[in-house]
């Protein structure tokens, strides 16, 4: 007979492992099935080891603004080999702690590829479970470069692996990935170039950000190559070369990095055998309440194709959890204004609308946009000079905040306590209402006029 569970997730990261916790403390008989690390994405090769390189980047930079404050530092370079091996070993604690948190709510971990063998069955292996329901919480995983000779390219997942920092490195790609990793790059000491389709990075975010991360880029030392469509790569003579659909070469690199989107984990589910079917994207079709088209099938997190984000993830595990076994029927992730970051340098933080999305949404005449561009206190005494740039985008008569933007040092940890307020409803006249706090970046948000 199959083991018989209320609840069974499929993927034990950031929204399976979420939402199989939230409802084993309700008392749902939840499992956990994970082919890969426990953690997924985030813990093992996306945020938390991002994180740690990030912060080693801004290190990098740090010391030499420490030199320009007076300290005498005697820099030696890099370790790179004992800032991997630290950061791994950071991972696998965490790894650890995920495992036994699982254990702490008796919720069971099983080792292994799911697939449906029907409706409300998946087979591990030559395990067979049955389930009343069951979450899919797969994720993503990085597009692979579709071109002859693609195969010479790391991907994010591969950037994990580096042992060694490249000497040259090519990035193509122009989303929160490639501004990271390339920035992290090039903070560290690799010579790096970063191959762009149009003129500018992340150009779905609010304009000033976009083009603020794009001249942060250079700052860093990035060469942007512009109008840049990859044709083909090849291997000479040890290095390795890109030439673009319009026959320009770029000089030949070390690593090549392709970071231009991700897809879903959807091969080999046998989702047909529980009716459960994607959209045109390649997505699991969802509706608000996380279900699929199967009424006893949800599915969580990057899967889906909606903000893959971690917190997201998370956030629409546990509400879907909540409302299945916490009797809360109504409870749903609300996907509007929620924040994010991209550790860029200097870091970007964004919550609500672009001007242009606001303005197409409101109309020009019922939006409004304050601004600030200055370069924060810290580089006073420093010969770099990176500026910061913050907006707010307001609507109609009340003046209600409907975008707030940043980029500049410290935009990731300030964000945070903004979105509340914006998620809030916050008026353009409750930051005016508010007392700074000087002498900070942050109080520019609240003396804007
Ligand atoms: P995942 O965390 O990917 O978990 C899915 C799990 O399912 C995996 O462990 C996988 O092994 C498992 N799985 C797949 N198929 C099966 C199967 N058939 N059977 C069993 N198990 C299966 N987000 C942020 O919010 N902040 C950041 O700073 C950030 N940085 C990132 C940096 C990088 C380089 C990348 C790539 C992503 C980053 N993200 C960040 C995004 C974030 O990692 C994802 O949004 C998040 O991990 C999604 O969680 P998830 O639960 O949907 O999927
Ligand atoms: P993104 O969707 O952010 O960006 C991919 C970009 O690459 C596209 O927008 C496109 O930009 C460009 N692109 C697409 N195809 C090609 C191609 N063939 N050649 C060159 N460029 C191409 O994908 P990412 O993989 O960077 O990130 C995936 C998601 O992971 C993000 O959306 C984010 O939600 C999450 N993430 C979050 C992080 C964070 O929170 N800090 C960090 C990392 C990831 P264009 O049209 O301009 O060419």
């Amino acid at each position: 007979m199959p083991e018989k569970y209320d609840l069974a997730v499929i993927g034990g990261g950031s929204g399976g492992l979420a939402c199989a916790q939230r409802a084993a403390e309700y008392g749902a008989r939840a499992v956990v099935i994970e082919s890969g690390r426990l953690g997924g994405t985030c813990v093992n090769m996306g945020c938390v080891p991002k994180r740690v390189m990030w912060n080693a980047a801004e290190l990098a930079a740090g010391l030499e603004d420490a030199v320009e404050y007076g300290f005498s530092l005697e820099v030696r370079g890099l370790d790179f080999a004992t800032l991997k091996a630290k950061r791994d070993a950071f991972v696998e604690r965490l790894n650890g702690i995920y495992a036994r948190n699982l254990e702490k709510r008796n919720v069971p971990l099983i080792r292994g590829r799911a697939r449906f063998t029907a409706a409300h069955d998946l087979a591990i292996g030559d395990q067979v479970i049955t389930a009343h329901r069951i979450v899919i919480a797969t994720g993503g995983r990085p597009q692979r470069a579709a071109l002859p000779g693609g195969e010479l390219c790391i991907d994010s997942d591969g950037f994990f692996d580096l042992t060694d920092l490249p000497e040259r490195t090519l990035v193509a790609g122009s989303g929160y990935v490639a501004v990271e990793l390339a920035g992290i790059l090039a903070s560290l000491g690799s010579k790096v170039m970063l191959a762009i389709r149009h003129d500018r990075v992340l150009r779905s975010f609010d304009s000033m950000l976009s083009d603020g991360a794009t001249q942060g880029l250079r700052d860093v030392g990035v060469e942007i190559v512009a109008g840049a469509r990859a044709a083909s790569l090849a291997r000479r003579d040890g290095a390795i070369e890109l030439t673009l659909v319009d026959g320009r070469v770029l000089p030949p690199v070390d690593c090549m990095l392709w970071a231009a989107g991700r897809e879903p984990i959807v091969d080999g589910l046998g989702l047909e055998r529980a009716g459960v079917v994607l959209d045109e994207s390649g997505f699991v079709k969802v509706d608000e309440f996380q279900q699929t088209s199967a009424a006893h099938v949800f599915a969580i997190g990057d899967v889906t194709g909606r903000l893959p984000l971690t917190p997201v993830a998370i956030a629409a595990g546990r509400r879907l959890a909540d409302r299945l076994y916490g009797g809360m029927a109504d409870r749903r992730l609300d996907y509007q204004n929620v924040p994010t970051v991209v550790f860029s340098h200097p870091p970007i933080g964004t919550v609500g609308l672009t001007e242009a999305a606001a303005r197409a949404h409101y109309g020009d005449a019922s939006v409004r946009t304050y601004t600030a561009d200055f370069v924060p206190m810290y580089f006073a005494l420093t010969t770099r000079k990176p500026r910061a740039r913050m907006k707010l985008v307001v609507e109609g008569p009340e003046e209600r905040i409907v975008g707030l933007h940043v980029i500049g040092e410290g935009a990731d940890e300030m964000l945070q306590g903004f979105a509340v307020a914006v998620k809030m409803g916050a008026r353009k006249r409750d930051f005016d209402d508010t007392v700074a706090i000087h002498p900070t970046s942050a109080e520019e948000f609240v003396t804007m006029r």
